[in-house]
């Protein structure tokens, strides 16, 4: 397929190589009617070029959506550095990446995701001031699971609502998949409310830990083995670990009324969310419940704020119940209306952009 072709719908993409480090990455900027592009740099041992495209282009087009739900003011872009993250990393390979991300002027800010860490950036930051996500003690704003799971928390409450009438967490039952970053502090908030929840981790260490931690907390635990997670009775399915979770096999087995966790690409296909619609379950889409973490990154550009961030996130509430209600009036998945919410965002915003321009002279005319 020609390059522009496979492109379209994306603003700019950039492709860097800098045989002095052996730095190869691609930087992809999907849409900034928001705001500057905001993603991720991920590393990984592509095995090609054009596999190391596909996923740059998908991951920033998601970006433009999740930072529109957010209401962060920041468009969608992502970057990815061809390599692999054990054996190629040097201090020298991510100030050549700082460079290129600096060449953009502002349109492009990234920090950590799959392969990478905070610390690589700290080396990247000092080539560009746009750099979110470093250590605490280089100025970032710390663990962004925080934020992630009471987001979660957020999420559960809305469903609850929809569902049951009241957003309390109290007397209803959660199926936890993950107890890992996010999961982990879900399952320790949701014990304090009082509810009854059943857990499984593919690392017992997490179970164990969290059973010692509950004792003598008001909600019950029950551990469970790994794919029986999906059969429990409980009132709502709550996915923290894997993507792709919520598939032709799993759904059938679902005896939940509701899905809400911090996992990534929870429906193996777009399909999917018909699938569960149909089968009277209510999903909340994940990219909305999970940017907690993303809120307090792209927060770092005012200076982080604890309270800013707890506000934003505490939006995911009400974003939600917009999204349900509009899914019950279109008849149409959760997953499409929480896109749809997304695209009004966007659009209202580019309508804005162009409000002084109506009628009069094009912004990009340049006068002497
Ligand atoms: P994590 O790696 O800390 O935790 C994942 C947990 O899931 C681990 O304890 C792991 O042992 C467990 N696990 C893996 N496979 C499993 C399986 N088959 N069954 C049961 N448990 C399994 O990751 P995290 O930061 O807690 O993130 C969890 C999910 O949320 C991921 O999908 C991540 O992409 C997503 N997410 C996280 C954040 C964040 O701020 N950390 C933000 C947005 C989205």
């Amino acid at each position: 397929m020609d390059l522009f072709t496979k492109i379209q719908g994306h603003e700019q993409v950039v492709f860097c190589n800098d045989p002095n480090t052996g730095l190869k990455a691609i930087i992809a900027i999907h849409n900034t009617a928001l705001g500057p592009a905001l993603g991720g740099c991920r590393m990984r041992p592509y095995p090609t070029m054009d596999a190391a495209l596909e996923d740059v282009l998908r991951l920033s087009k998601g970006m433009t959506y999740k930072c529109a739900a957010a209401d962060v003011d920041f468009g969608g872009g992502k970057s990815v550095i061809i390599g692999d993250p054990l054996s190629d990393k040097s201090p020298d390979l991510f100030r050549a990446f700082g460079q290129f991300v600096d060449s953009l002027r502002g349109r492009f800010y990234t920090g950590t995701d799959m392969g990478t860490t905070p610390e690589d950036f700290v080396h990247a930051m000092k080539e560009t001031r746009c750099i979110v996500g470093v250590p605490e003690e280089y100025g970032g704003s710390g663990d962004s699971s925080v934020p992630t799971a009471l987001g979660v928390i957020y999420g559960i409450m809305a469903v609850n609502k929809a569902v049951f009438g009241s957003d309390s967490l109290s007397g209803h039952s959660y199926g936890i998949q993950g107890l890992g970053k996010v999961g982990f502090k879900v399952a320790e908030m949701l014990l304090e409310a009082g509810a009854d929840l059943f857990v499984t981790d593919i690392d017992e260490r997490a179970v164990f830990t969290l059973l010692e931690k509950a004792r003598g907390s008001k909600g019950s635990i029950k551990p469970v083995a790994l794919d029986d997670i999906y059969a429990v009775p409980a009132d709502v399915f709550v996915p923290c670990a894997l993507g792709g979770v919520l598939n032709d096999s799993t759904i059938d087995l679902l005896q939940v009324k509701a899905v809400a966790g911090s996992a990534n690409n929870q429906l193996f296909e777009e399909r999917h969310g018909d699938v569960l619609k149909n089968k009277g379950i209510l999903y909340a889409p994940d990219y909305i419940v999970n940017a907690g973490g993303l809120i307090q990154v792209a927060d770092e550009l005012y200076g982080h704020n604890k309270q800013r961030v707890l506000t934003k996130t505490k939006a995911i509430y009400a974003s939600l119940l917009e999204i349900f209600t509009q899914s019950e009036s279109l008849n149409i998945c959760t997953a499409k209306a929480a896109d749809l919410f997304c695209e009004k965002r966007i659009e209202a915003q580019r309508n804005r952009s162009s409000f002084f321009t109506h009628g009069k002279q094009p912004k990009w005319e340049v006068r002497v």
